[in-house]
């Protein structure tokens, strides 16, 4: 029998943030993942645009000051609509950093960086124990304690499970959490190009049909300004661009960006990532605390994913620190019914909010792009619906 005092069941970018979260806190945690010690950068093509309250929460962690010199800074936020008769911009709205207090709205990191770093850090934690090649295959939650097995065959004590195990959450299924999923026939073409003129550190959202494409600004790519694209398009055509060799997507990806960058020239492999939503019943069991993908799945727009999941950690993290500080139990029922009542209605608001927002990208009949169109020229004109713009694309 292992004894700890926090289990993370999930060794993916918000189980590793989690795990040096807690473990800044003096807790100790054992991290367990099936994925190899071998396995370094991994194979996740996607950047992750961090924001504000996500780097925050990253400093406290004690891992962005490594983290950071791997990204680009998102100075500013452009949405540009083109859905008129032509493929042209006909409004383009910019959110500056310079208009909220730090400056700047985030810091855009390759997914492979932001593990690297994370791994570095948590082998020179001693209170850290990561077990690799590791899967929680059991889990039952007491009155004392949480009892979970792993497929060495070991059981594990904790005061507090941590499921960070990803969308199809086992340990989700094993508390016997319910959960509602629905796809949008959309999927998301992640890729990263080179291209002649310079992105001055702007975020550039395009909307036409079928859902966003957005090149988001990435450091310079032997010698060019660079970008990551998450190109968000009706499943068959994001297959048909999957399909296409290196020269044929960039002449399209440079038709689609109506030529705002020049020239863009693929520089990376491609993967697709169907769209989905997800949102459980609730998002705690006896001993057990949901977050990240675990807790909510959401289609890429505005970089809402990790960094929610990087605000579950944080007000786990908080509650756990004041239970820590009066010696109270930080896996106690009380602690975790305040972390749902925190979390669960933002978490819902949110999910509901992005499936609204990734529908309006989606419309496909005239009329309805055009009322997009006068949404998005009220946001850009309109002062106050301006400031409640830059509050969400800052992460608030
Ligand atoms: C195209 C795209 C672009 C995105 N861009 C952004 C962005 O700019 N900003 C942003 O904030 N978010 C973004 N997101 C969301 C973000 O990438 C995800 O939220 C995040 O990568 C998911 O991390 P995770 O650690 O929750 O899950 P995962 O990466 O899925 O990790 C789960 C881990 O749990 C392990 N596991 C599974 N079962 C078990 C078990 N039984 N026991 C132990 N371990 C187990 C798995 O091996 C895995 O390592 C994007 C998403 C997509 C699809």
């Amino acid at each position: 029998m292992i004894e700890t005092d926090i289990l993370i069941a999930g060794g993916g970018i918000a189980g590793m943030s989690a795990a040096a979260r807690f473990a800044a806190d003096g807790h100790r945690i054992m991290i367990v993942d099936p994925a190899p010690a071998d396995i370094g950068e991994g194979t996740d093509l996607r950047t992750t645009a961090f924001l504000q309250p996500g780097i925050e929460t990253l400093k406290k962690a004690g891992v962005w000051d490594a983290i950071k010199p791997t990204g680009a800074e998102l100075r500013v936020m452009r949405i540009v609509d083109a859905g008129g008769n032509e493929l042209a911009p006909r409004e383009t709205a910019d959110f500056d950093g310079a208009e909220t207090t730090q400056g700047f709205f985030g810091w855009n990191v390759s997914n492979k960086a932001a593990r690297v770093s994370l791994m570095a850090k948590l082998e020179t934690l001693p209170n850290v124990d990561f077990r690799f090649s590791t899967t929680v295959t059991g889990f039952t939650g007491t009155a004392r304690y949480g009892e979970a097995t792993l497929s060495g065959g070991e059981t594990v004590r904790a005061k507090l499970v941590v499921a960070a195990d990803g969308r199809n959450s086992s340990l989700r299924e094993f508390a016997g959490i319910k959960h509602r999923r629905w796809a949008y026939d959309q999927s998301a073409l992640v890729f990263v190009v080179t291209h002649d003129k310079p992105h001055d550190n702007i975020s550039t959202e395009i909307h036409r049909t079928g859902g966003p494409l957005t090149l988001v600004p990435m450091p310079d790519l032997d010698g060019k300004p660079c970008s990551s694209v998450v190109w968000m398009t009706p499943a068959d055509r994001a297959q048909q661009l999957y399909n296409m060799d290196d020269a044929t997507l960039s002449a399209e990806i440079t038709h689609d960006t109506m030529s705002m960058f020049g020239p863009l020239t693929v520089a990376s492999p491609r993967a697709v990532w169907p769209m989905i939503s997800q949102v459980p019943s609730r998002l705690i069991s006896a001993r057990l605390a949901l977050v990240a993908e675990a807790a909510h799945v959401v289609p890429p727009i505005g970089a809402q994913g990790l960094n929610m999941s990087l605000h579950d950690i944080e007000t786990l993290a908080e509650l756990m620190a004041k239970a820590k500080l009066k010696g109270d139990d930080i896996g106690a029922t009380t602690l975790l019914k305040s972390y749902e009542r925190r979390q669960l209605p933002k978490t819902l608001a949110r999910v509901g909010g992005i499936d609204l927002l990734n529908r309006a990208s989606m419309f496909e009949p005239k009329t309805l792009r055009d009322l997009r169109y006068v949404g998005l020229s009220a946001l850009n004109r309109i002062g106050p619906l301006r400031k409640l713009a830059i509050k969400v694309g800052v992460g608030k």
